[in-house]
């Protein structure tokens, strides 16, 4: 981090990410030296929050997930074509095509980046299972639940934001 003294600042310092991935901190010509140092911490925090939401943001992330959780859930016998964050699902938390051209295709609501992730995991793999059984059949609920442990703590816990917030995140089936 480049910290320098700007004479256009009067109060308040700006931090800015430069072209290279630095960081440049301009702080105000009187800025006291003592307080310098309590001030690069503050920064330093806000762009440990920014980045870790940023990951959480991102549809790498998510495909990174979801690679783990088949993984360690799964003995990663799911495929899937992709999966990535949307923001046009009303009342439901995941979606997952099945046959067709776009065949394959996972979307997560992005209010599911407001939720603990092992919220987030479960609706991930909810929308796994649906790879190997397209309806919420007997056989689905028991993959499901034989794979990941918090299924219905996640399940409570969607009724209870559904509630809440006066929505009702439905249980949505596969998409044909
Ligand atoms: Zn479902």
């Amino acid at each position: 981090m480049l910290v320098r003294r700007d004479r256009r600042l009067k109060k308040s310092s700006r931090w800015t990410r430069q072209a290279d991935g630095s960081i440049l901190l301009r702080i105000p010509e009187r800025f006291p030296k003592n307080q310098i140092g309590k001030l690069l911490n503050g920064v330093a925090e806000q762009l440990q929050k920014q980045a870790l939401m940023a990951e959480r943001r991102t549809d790498m992330d998510l495909q990174l997930r979801a690679e783990q959780i088949n993984k360690k859930y799964f003995q990663g016998k799911i495929s899937w074509t992709a999966i990535r964050w949307v923001d046009n699902m009303e009342s439901r938390l995941g979606s997952c095509t099945h046959g067709g051209a776009t065949d394959g295709h996972i979307r997560i609501s992005r209010r599911l980046q407001g939720m603990p992730d092992w919220v987030l995991d479960y609706v991930i793999a909810h929308e796994l299972v649906h790879r190997l059984h397209a309806n919420h059949s007997k056989e689905f609920w028991n993959t499901l639940r034989a794979g990941y442990p918090l299924t219905d703590q996640a399940r409570g816990f969607i009724m209870g934001i559904g509630f809440k917030e006066g929505v009702h995140y439905e249980e949505e089936g596969a998409e044909e």
